[in-house]
C-alpha cells in the first residue's frame, strides 16, 4: 500500500470539473441499485429527463442520457445529426472547439471552422458571414461551446442565433454547456437551440459519469433523415425514443448516477434557479476582483480580455515569466488547494480557478487565499489586496 501523506483539514477542490459533490448527492448515489423491474425505476428516470428540462428551461426537448462523459455526448451528437460527408461549421474557441472538430471529422463528417481569437469570444458575424457562403446548405448544423473551459471565455448564443436567423440559412445550432448548465444563464426555447449537450460532473453537482443530450423536434427530424446513412447503434436517438427504461438507455440505466442527479435537481431547485445563477456571479465577481489586483504585479493576467465575456464558472490566468505548474503544485502541496492547469495550447502559461458547483462564498475565498499564499511562497509579484478586493466583491455582489 502506498504511503501517502496526510494533510488535516480540507482539500480545496476547485478544478472546473469534476466539482465539490454535495453531501445530498452523494449519498443518494450511493443508493442500492434496483432490479429491472423495479416499479420506482422509470420514476427516477422520469423525475431526471423533467428536472433537467426545467433546468435548460425546454418545454418538450427529448433528453437522452448516456452512461458517458462529455466526450460521449459530443459523439452522439454528430452521428445522430450528421451523415458522413455532410458539413458541420464550428465557431472556434480554442481548446474545447478543436478537440469537438477533430472528433467530428473522425466519425466523417466535414469540419469549417470560424476564425479564431485566442481571449475573445465567438464573433457572430463570422458564424453569419460563413453561412451566408454557403449557398448549397451543405452545413447541416452550427456548434458552439457556451464556455470554453480552457480559455474561460463565455460567448452570446443569443447573438449567435440571431446572426443564424439573419443569415437565413437552416442549420440548426447546438451548444456545449458542459462547463456552463447550473452556473451560467441559459434557456433552451428562448435563445432557438435545437440541441443541447453536457455532463454530470461540472455545475450539475455529481459524480463524474453521466452525459446527456437534449434535442428539439427539428433535430429528431434530421436524426430521422439520417437514418441508414450514418452507422450508429448505442448513441441513437430514434432507437431511444421509447419508454421502457432498458430501451431508452441500450442497455441498463446508469441507476446510481440518475439518484445522485435527481438529488443534484433537488439541490438547485431548493436553492432556487436564479440564486443558482446569481450566487455563480456573485462568486466570479471575487475571483475576478482578486485576479485584477494580482495582475498589477505584471506576472499575471487574465486569458478573457473581453470583461462581459468573463466566465461565471472558470477563470484562466495567464502566466508569464513564472512556471504555471509550478504555482499548482505549492499551491496544492503546501496549501491543500487544488486548481487546474492549462489546456491545449495554454499548457505551461495558463492555471485555472474552478468557482462553479456546490461552492459558497467563504470556499472561494479560502480558494482565494491559498492560491495568494503559493504565489507570495514562489515571490511571485502580485500587487496588494487581492483578497480583500474579492470580500468586496461579494459584499457588494447583489443576491
Ligand atoms: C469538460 C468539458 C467537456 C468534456 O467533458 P468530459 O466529461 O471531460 O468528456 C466538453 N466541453 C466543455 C465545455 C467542457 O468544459
Amino acid at each position: 500500500m502506498s504511503k501517502e501523506a496526510y494533510f488535516a483539514g480540507l482539500r480545496f477542490l476547485h478544478s472546473p470539473g469534476p466539482t465539490h459533490v454535495p453531501k445530498a448527492v452523494m449519498d443518494a448515489f450511493s443508493g442500492q441499485p434496483m432490479d429491472m423491474a423495479d416499479p420506482r425505476l422509470e420514476p427516477l428516470i422520469e423525475d431526471c429527463e423533467a428536472g433537467l428540462r426545467r433546468v435548460l428551461k425546454t418545454e418538450a426537448a427529448h433528453i437522452f442520457f448516456y452512461a458517458a462523459n462529455g466526450h460521449g455526448a459530443w459523439e452522439a451528437v454528430t452521428v445522430n445529426l450528421m451523415a458522413p460527408g455532410q458539413q458541420v461549421l464550428i465557431a472556434s474557441t480554442g481548446h474545447f472547439s478543436d478537440y469537438w472538430a477533430e472528433m467530428t471529422e473522425a466519425v466523417g463528417v466535414s469540419v469549417v471552422r470560424t476564425p479564431y481569437r485566442e481571449g475573445f469570444p465567438i464573433d457572430p458575424e463570422h458564424v453569419e458571414q460563413a453561412l451566408v457562403a454557403d449557398k448549397a446548405h451543405a452545413i447541416k448544423a452550427v456548434y458552439i461551446v457556451h464556455t470554453d473551459t480552457a480559455s474561460s471565455v463565455t460567448s452570446d448564443v443569443p447573438a449567435i442565433r440571431q446572426a443564424m436567423d439573419r443569415s437565413k440559412h437552416p442549420a440548426l445550432l447546438v451548444v456545449d454547456v458542459v462547463a456552463t448548465l447550473g452556473a451560467a444563464p441559459f434557456a433552451m426555447d428562448q435563445w432557438g437551440v435545437n440541441v443541447v449537450m453536457g455532463a454530470s460532473q461540472k455545475g450539475l453537482m455529481c459524480p463524474p459519469g453521466m452525459a446527456f443530450c437534449a434535442a428539439d423536434e427539428r433535430a429528431i427530424a434530421q436524426t430521422r433523415a439520417t437514418a441508414g446513412k450514418s452507422p450508429r447503434y448505442y448513441w441513437d436517438w430514434i432507437r431511444r425514443l421509447n419508454s421502457a427504461a432498458y430501451l431508452k438507455f441500450c442497455g441498463t440505466p446508469p441507476q446510481n448516477m440518475l439518484m445522485a442527479l435527481r438529488a443534484a435537481i433537488q439541490l438547485f431547485e431548493r436553492e432556487g434557479h436564479e440564486q443558482v445563477l446569481a450566487r455563480h456571479r456573485q462568486l466570479a465577481s471575487a475571483v475576478q476582483a482578486a485576479v485584477g489586483v494580482w495582475s498589477t504585479g505584471g506576472v499575471l493576467d487574465f486569458v478573457c480580455q473581453v470583461p462581459a465575456a468573463r466566465s461565471v464558472s472558470v477563470t484562466s490566468i495567464a502566466v508569464k515569466g513564472a512556471d504555471p505548474d509550478e504555482i499548482r503544485r505549492v499551491v496544492r502541496e503546501s496549501y491543500n488547494v487544488s486548481i487546474a492547469s492549462g489546456l491545449g495550447p495554454f499548457r505551461g502559461r495558463v492555471f485555472r480557478i474552478g468557482h462553479l458547483g456546490d461552492l459558497s462564498a467563504p470556499m472561494v475565498l479560502g480558494c482565494l487565499a491559498g492560491v495568494e499564499a503559493g504565489l507570495r511562497a514562489l515571490a511571485i509579484p502580485i500587487g496588494d489586496g487581492a483578497i480583500e478586493a474579492a470580500t468586496r466583491a461579494l459584499g457588494s455582489a447583489k443576491l
